[in-house]
């Protein structure tokens, strides 16, 4: 990676996605732990409710409360626009 790459705006958003999907799988219609397999749904505006309980050995479900989607907003929230 370029100096140049490191100084683009976005490189924060890549890194901090980066991070978010070592921890979460997004899929169409469902959040993924990928550490123990818990799933929260989004019907039923699933997305607003902390995520449920991770099983026993789960590493991040030892960490308090998730909003993982509120994060993964927050992250795409920095993101800069593309200009042509
Ligand atoms: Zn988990």
């Amino acid at each position: 990676m370029s100096t140049r790459d490191r100084n683009d705006p976005n490189y924060a958003v890549t890194a901090a996605l980066e991070e978010w999907t070592r921890d979460w799988e997004l899929g169409k219609t469902f959040l993924h732990c990928r550490h123990c397999g818990t799933l929260q749904t989004f019907h039923g505006g699933g997305g607003g409710q902390p995520f449920p309980a991770h099983k026993d050995k789960c590493l991040i479900g030892k960490r308090d409360k998730h909003f993982p989607l509120y994060e993964l907003r927050a992250a795409l929230d920095t993101l800069s626009p593309m200009t042509p």
